[in-house]
């Protein structure tokens, strides 16, 4: 084991993300993930001379969102060009990509670590194409090329190199994915190739200011993966530099089968792709009155949610962290609450039995949106005390999954309201004393956790309709003559 404590990592990552468009960035054909190979190729995507592309303006409105989302600076003047370099799997022979101007400038993504907050300041987001993808694992002899990817668009995020743990770019890429499914410009799969990370890694020695130098871990499919590829790589530099070595800066592969990279090859320094302005793409110019309908369209974000709830409902972290997990909950949640005062008690439904429900009968966030008044009146019999919470997340709100309906009308057709009588139970009490006389000696004798059986037995006396903490008051006095 190195010694760690020497040296700081310095971690910047890139990350492309395909942006959820119907068609390809520059022609119609579709984006979507999984079909026949060589299906979604016309000759634009195919680049044939005499073809002209033509720039969808969801994808650069999905890029705005997300630099809003962000915090960028929208550069309002962008135009597109063209990247060359010769590949097997991009037909053109180079891919159209921003150079110069990005479409979103700065920026940050905050995440919250064992020690606390902490901003990941972003370079850029910009636009590009995808290119299709090579596959060298059906095939023993050949490599087998699929071009329905080329063309589709991607935006690619890329940060200062001001990271410094594996940790903390798990993080970040956790938060990513979760901010581009929250507006909805991007699936998130990483299984799929819909979000895809490069990490480039360097140390140096505690203190210092200078980059070391780097090297750059290629196309890691998961968030996990991201995580051990860098710990792999920190450690591997700083064993190089405590032996002696130089580190030569390198574009390395990830090999997942031991947690380990490996070198794919040397970097040149300075590429030559020959960018130029695409001549058969208009330079396009953004409005403030465009990015502004953008940005008045953007849903409430997991941080400002976070604030609001804290501040408002006095939810816990534990809770608040949770419901901003996925946003069709963190949506059912609001929806709720507009109606209800029993915030807290939302919050717990929707972590306990609800989340249970919706598991085990694959039912969506969607389709129970339309039970909410129903809703609304069962958590106002539990709050009341007319209903106890097992009875309620049990048997009444199945009740009202399965077919729309009042839950105090259930409730009373079955006889499931708790029993405000305290005549009866007063006698449902005294039954269970006289059932066990040897336990109320022993409690009197001072045994008081005994008092949990009494509560028991009452409940089962009274097939849940007593509620508890009025029984445990009655039982109490009662135990105390
Ligand atoms: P390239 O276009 O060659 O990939 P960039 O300058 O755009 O290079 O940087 C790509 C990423 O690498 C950025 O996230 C940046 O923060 C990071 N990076 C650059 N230099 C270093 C370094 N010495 N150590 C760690 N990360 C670095
Ligand atoms: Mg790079």
């Amino acid at each position: 084991m190195a010694t760690l404590e020497k040296y700081e990592a310095v971690i910047g990552l890139e990350i492309h993300a395909q942006l959820a468009t119907h068609s390809k960035l520059f022609c119609g054909d579709a984006a979507s993930f999984g079909a026949a190979p060589n299906t979604h190729i016309s000759p634009i995507t195919m680049g044939h001379p005499g073809t002209l592309p033509k720039t969808n303006t969801k994808a650069i409105e999905y890029a705005i969102k997300m630099g809003l989302a962000c915090g960028c600076d929208i550069e309002k003047d962008n135009y597109f060009a063209r990247k060359h370099y010769f590949y097997p799997d991009l037909p053109k022979g180079y891919q159209i990509s921003q150079h110069t101007t990005p479409i979103c400038v700065g920026g940050k993504v905050s995440i919250k670590n064992s020690e606390g907050e902490k901003i990941i300041q972003l370079n850029r987001i910009h636009l590009e194409e995808d290119a299709g993808k090579s596959i060298h694992d059906i095939s023993a002899t050949d490599t087998l090329i699929d071009l329905n990817r080329a063309g589709t668009p991607l935006i690619e995020m890329v940060t200062e190199p001001c990271i410094h743990s594996a940790e903390d770019a798990f993080l970040f890429v956790t938060e990513v994915r979760r901010l581009v499914r929250w507006i909805g410009i991007c699936d998130g799969n990483m299984e799929e190739g819909s979000l895809r990370c490069d990490a480039n890694i360097s140390i140096r020695e505690k203190g210092d200011t200078k980059l070391g130098t780097r090297v750059e871990v290629k196309n890691l499919n998961s968030i996990r993966n991201i995580k051990k590829a860098i710990e792999f790589e920190i450690e591997r530099l700083i064993q190089i530099t405590e032996t002696g070595g130089t580190i030569i800066q390198q574009t390395r592969s990830f090999d997942a089968n031991n947690d380990t990279t490996f070198s794919i090859r040397d970097k040149e320094d300075a590429n030559d792709y020959r960018y130029f302005p695409d001549p058969d793409l208009a330079p396009f110019h953004l409005t403030d009155e465009y990015i502004k309908n953008i940005q008045d369209a953007l849903p409430s974000l997991p941080n400002e949610l976070k604030e609001t709830w804290k501040q408002l409902y006095s939810l816990s972290d534990y809770d608040i962290e949770q419901l901003c997990e996925h946003k069709e909950e963190a949506d059912f949640y609001i929806a709720w609450t507009k109606q209800t005062p029993h915030y807290k008690a939302a919050a717990n439904w929707i972590l306990g039995p609800i989340r249970g429900y919706l598991n085990e009968s694959k039912h969506s966030y969607k389709m129970l949106t339309s039970a909410i008044p129903y809703l609304v009146q069962l958590l106002d019999l539990v709050e009341s005390g007319q209903l106890n919470f097992s009875v309620a997340s049990g048997k009444v709100f199945k009740a009202i999954m399965e077919q729309p309906q009042s839950p105090l009308q259930f409730a009373q057709s079955h006889n499931l309201l708790q029993s405000n009588s305290t005549d009866e139970m007063s006698s449902w009490v005294d039954q269970v004393l006289a059932q066990n006389t040897d336990k109320v000696e022993a409690y009197k004798k001072g045994k008081k956790g005994l008092i949990g059986l009494f509560v028991g037995e009452v409940k089962k006396i009274s097939k849940g309709k007593a509620d508890p903490k009025t029984i445990t008051q009655i039982l109490e006095q009662k135990l105390s003559k």
